[in-house]
């Protein structure tokens, strides 16, 4: 008998295992999915590996996955023919945690607060350490292909582990020349693990399309699984329901989740491939991680190669689930190099195209659907924007941005376009956070007395592609919060004239220049704007802020400061309304330097209401305070 090792667990796993093994589950079934994805890797591992070295498969009876009971000793195995572990490989594995997955859910827990852990661990997973829900004792039996060594791993998932190598009853009990064997010795209160039947209906439910055959019992002939290649078989055979089951297992959420979109085709011609993809309804946890990793399964003539080909998807199409199998690509290829193979392109550019089809038709055959897509998963489409420039366009035909034109429906650029006033040739549009306060905003007040319609942009991702893009259909995005916007080809319609107007001098375009307040805003507010100047683009209110010409413009000059990339020094323009009741009679009070002070306080207070309608913190909250206690009391009495 050799030495056996006693070693702790890292601090995460421990703290993992507490959750784990505490915590009342409503659904432990989890652990046999885990378990039997983890032996369906490790199969497609030694698969991967033995074409570069045939020899590993020396003696090898062909891949399986087989489950035992043993309802006296209350033990559960899971056997595999896969590719094993060495010593170091288990003690780095499964001592530590390295999967992505389960560091997430770590994260997440740690906000969720331990209550909630039960639900998080059901729809992420906690991959192998999830055993300790249902098994109070975990013996790993491994082979590591290629080597001649048998390692022994236990723990009762408390404080650590032990490592010992294995004996001559375990290494038979393994019986394969390489592979992997779980004991799990059953909690008395999860009996009915402890039932063929039980763990039949968890893997029908979990783990049917799993690439390999999986039996339960001694000598079943007939594996329980479907255990082919669902992607190859003609859609007509496949049910809503085996999709459906596919999807849960490409995706990990564990009928959480419904595929909203379902696209299986095969390409023939210059590339020729498979593929079964999905849309989820809901999306990914990790949809916002700073990876972008997209995660569609790689396979080449039904070998999984790795679902890690960064060139296979774009990143904007991360939310993507499923299956492409490749009937062109060198299997002996690294995974490395792969991603430099055009072969691998050329599909990238074909399912793209094909799934940006399926969306536009979507979007005319169902709309509903289409719009719950677009709720979901549309800021990280725009990404495509300036991620695929070659797919540009079609993008475009999926992109949808709220409207002036409509209180409750998004609108295409196509439609923004049928809409055009004659005479306009740019795409107008606003950007910001909130959609309500956009609608209002001084800005576009002009625009939407003119009938003009504004496009209303509420993603950050928008002020990222915007300045990429420049165009559409040859008609120019212009921001109506940047620059001076020329409207004189649009009159505005006498009926929607301004009510703070003046009925005795609309007319007369004389003495409009508010020159003296011009002036005197100009060398008041110098050090914070760059200049005073009379507004097109006001109709109602009396004040707006409007970056300069060849500025950033104001809600990406925030963008940029909150992601830390940039913060610009430049001062905004701005404008004022001659018409407006107020700014005429402050327009007289700078001519006839009557009541400087009054007149002071007024343009500080124009100056802070501006910058609160753009949502820009006030400098001097309570100098505000002070002047607007001010002015409402002398309304009041007067
Ligand atoms: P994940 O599967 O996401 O990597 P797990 O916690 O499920 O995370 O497993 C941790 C690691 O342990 C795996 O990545 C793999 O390297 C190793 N492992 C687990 N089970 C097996 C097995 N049956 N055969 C070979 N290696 C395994
Ligand atoms: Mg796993």
């Amino acid at each position: 008998m050799t030495d056996t090792h006693t070693m702790n667990f890292g601090a995460d796993v421990a703290r993992l295992l507490e959750i784990v093994t505490h915590a009342l589950y409503s659904n432990r079934d989890v652990f046999v999915r885990e378990l039997v994805s983890n032996s369906a890797d490790a199969c497609d591992r030694l698969r991967y590996d033995a074409i570069a070295n045939p020899d590993l498969l020396k003696g090898h009876d062909g891949f399986d996955i087989r489950l035992h009971v043993n309802p006296a000793d209350r033990i559960v195995t899971i056997r595999d023919t896969g590719v094993g572990m060495s010593k170091d490989e288990m003690i780095e594995n499964l001592g530590t945690i390295a999967k992505s997955g389960t560091r997430a859910l770590m994260e997440q827990l740690k906000q969720a607060g331990a209550g909630n852990g039960p639900n998080l661990i059901g729809q992420f997973g906690v991959g192998f350490y999830s055993a300790f829900m249902a098994a109070d004792k975990v013996t790993v039996i491994s082979k590591k292909a290629g080597t001649n060594e048998c390692w022994a791993w236990e723990s009762d998932g408390i404080s650590g582990f032990t490592i010992r190598e294995a004996t001559s009853e375990e290494q038979s009990a393994l019986n394969s020349p390489c592979g992997t064997l779980i004991s799990l010795h059953i909690k008395d209160d999860a009996s009915e693990f402890l039932l063929e039947e039980k763990l039949k209906r968890i893997i029908v439910t979990y783990s049917n399309h799993v690439n390999l055959p999986i039996y339960v019992g001694t000598n079943e002939a007939e594996p329980i699984n479907s255990a082919s290649a669902i992607w190859m078989r003609p859609k007509s055979e496949i049910t809503e329901e085996q999709y459906q089951e596919f999807f849960a297992m490409v995706s990990g959420s564990m009928g959480l989740d419904q595929p909203s979109v379902t696209a299986h085709w095969h390409a023939e011609g210059k590339i020729d491939y498979t593929a079964l993809l999905f849309i989820p309804t809901l999306r990914p946890f990790d949809l916002y991680d700073p990876s972008r990793k997209h995660s569609v399964r790689l396979y080449v003539r039904r070998i999984f190669i790795t679902d890690d080909c960064e060139g296979l998807m774009y990143p904007w199409m991360r939310f993507i689930r499923g299956v492409i199998d490749s009937e062109d690509l060198p299997l002996n290829i690294s995974r490395e190099v792969l991603q430099q193979n055009p072969i691998v392109h050329k599909i990238r550019s074909s399912v793209t195209k094909r799934l940006l089809g399926d969306l536009d038709k979507l979007s005319r055959d169902d709309k509903t659907a289409f719009t719950a897509f677009w709720q979901q998963f549309g800021a990280v489409v725009k990404e495509g924007l300036y991620d695929a420039v070659e797919h540009r366009e079609d993008i475009f035909k999926i992109c949808r941005f709220y409207t002036t034109h409509s209180d409750t429906e998004l609108t295409s650029l196509n439609d923004y376009i049928e809409r055009m006033k004659e005479g306009q040739d740019a795409i107008y549009y606003i950007s910001g956070e909130n959609v309500d306060a956009m609608r209002n905003s001084p800005q576009i007040e002009g625009l939407r007395k003119r009938g003009l319609e504004v496009l209303i942009f509420k993603d950050t991702i928008d002020d990222f592609w915007l300045p990429v893009v420049m165009d559409f259909k040859g008609k120019k995005f212009i921001s109506v919060t940047k620059g001076a916007i020329d409207l004189s080809k649009f009159p505005l319609p006498e009926t929607e004239k301004s009510s703070a107007q003046n009925d005795n001098d609309v007319k007369s375009e004389e003495g409009r220049d508010r020159a003296s307040l011009v002036a005197y805003l100009a060398e008041r507010l110098s050090e914070r704007i760059s200049k005073v100047r009379i507004s097109d683009r006001l109709t109602d209110s009396p004040v707006c802020l409007v970056a300069g010409e060849m500025d950033v413009d104001l809600h990406m000059g925030r963008v940029l400061k909150v992601h830390q990339q940039f913060e610009s020094n430049a001062k905004p323009v701005l404008e004022i309304n001659p018409d407006h009741a107020l700014i005429k009679s402050l327009d007289k009070m700078a001519a006839d330097k009557t009541q400087p002070e009054l007149l002071a306080d007024a343009a500080e207070l124009l100056f802070d209401q501006a910058l609160i309608i753009q949502g820009e913190p006030l400098k001097d909250p309570s100098g505000f305070a002070r002047r607007m206690s001010l002015f409402l009391g002398k309304g009041l009495a007067a």
